[in-house]
């Protein structure tokens, strides 16, 4: 059916599997400066960008599970339900009952900017190892997706290379989302890590600057032209309220307009993008229809409050795609 040459290893292999940060986001309901005085706000939600993704991946129907640290709380066990009733396979989540879960406060500016309060160096969240189960989880997976931010999570690196080598050895694929501000890569460390992340990639999953900023190249068109000869299968570049771009080594190009859709919360938009889109080419599905799954999860995303709330299930995103319209 397909005339995609398949760049990612399909789901009968094995879940999909991610690696880091699990959160609950309590949100400001006002809009403002910041949190220094009392305010109403909203939530906890489960959040954190590699759960957002995953459970994406899940809710289309895709195999899918996570590598990652809750407390022993009510906050960890609001995403332990939430990645369990979606079908997340959540037997690696270590509960370390030492460190509360992962928070991040958030409350958006007036020039749309997001002011954070987080707690994720402190919490359990920081506290992800090996385990047995996170050996036996990587041990039947059939592909790795990993987000930048992990770079900031010493303990997870460890985790990542040995699930990239074992992944790999068993005819896996790998995915990278650069979700990563260049002020952010610290030191030449993480660079070096992140350049071992961008060479082992099948597919690259960028947004804004961070195509070139992955490449090490200016102009879209020579960074692509890098990215695709140190080996990477498939670009998509995400555009935020502006749609998205597919690009193949072979120089075919896929363009897709915006959904028009009333955004009431950003967060996440990324994540369910590059979840819907991972997990409908590794069901089998040409580039095209995994795009257009994947435009449609990002934008239905942002007409939620909470940053996993829009997930979609693939009924819901044929839904969305049928009765919204695109922006031209
Ligand atoms: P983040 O890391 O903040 O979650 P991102 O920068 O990785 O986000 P975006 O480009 O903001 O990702 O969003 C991902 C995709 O979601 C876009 O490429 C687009 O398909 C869809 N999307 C996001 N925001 C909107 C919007 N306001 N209207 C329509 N589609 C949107
Ligand atoms: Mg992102």
């Amino acid at each position: 059916m397909t005339m995609d040459a398949a760049i990612l290893a399909p789901d009968s292999l094995g879940p999909t599997v991610c690696v880091g940060e699990i959160l609950v986001e309590i949100m400001a309901t006002t809009q403002g400066p910041g949190f220094l005085g009392p305010l109403d706000l909203v939530g906890p939600f489960p959040s954190g960008a590699p759960a957002i993704f995953i459970d994406q991946c899940a809710r289309l129907g895709a195999s899918a599970g996570i590598i990652g640290a809750v407390g022993d709380d009510d906050f960890g066990r609001l995403n332990q339900g939430r990645m369990k009733q979606d079908g997340v396979d959540s037997s690696a989540i270590l509960v370390d009952a030492g460190y509360p879960t992962g928070t991040a406060f958030v409350r958006y500016q007036d020039d749309g900017s997001r002011h954070f309060v987080y707690n994720i160096a402190q919490s359990a969240a920081a506290r992800i190892r090996w385990t047995d189960s996170v050996s036996a989880l990587i041990r039947r997976a059939g592909h790795l997706h990993v987000m930048g931010t992990v770079l900031a999570m010493p303990a997870a690196w460890d985790i990542i290379e040995r699930a990239m080598t074992i992944i790999k050895a068993r005819g896996g694929s790998m995915s990278l989302d650069p979700n990563l501000r260049r002020e952010l890569v610290a030191n030449d460390q993480m660079e070096a890590r992140f350049a071992q992340l961008v060479d082992a990639a099948d597919l690259l999953l960028p947004s804004g600057d961070e195509l070139e900023y992955a490449a090490g190249t200016a102009g879209e068109h020579a960074a692509l032209g890098s990215l695709f000869e140190r080996g990477v299968g498939e670009i998509v570049l995400k555009r935020g309220s502006s749609g998205a771009s597919f690009f193949a080594r072979d120089g075919r190009r896929i363009d897709e307009l915006p959904f028009d859709v009333t955004q009431v919360d950003p967060t996440g938009a990324g994540d369910c993008f590059g979840g819907a889109y991972v997990a409908s080419r590794r069901l089998g599905m040409s580039a095209a229809l995994a795009l257009s799954y994947a435009n449609a999860a990002g934008a239905r995303n942002v007409t939620f409050r909470g940053p996993m709330e829009g997930a979609g299930t693939r009924a819901e995103l044929d839904d969305f795609i049928h009765n919204t319209s695109r922006r031209s």
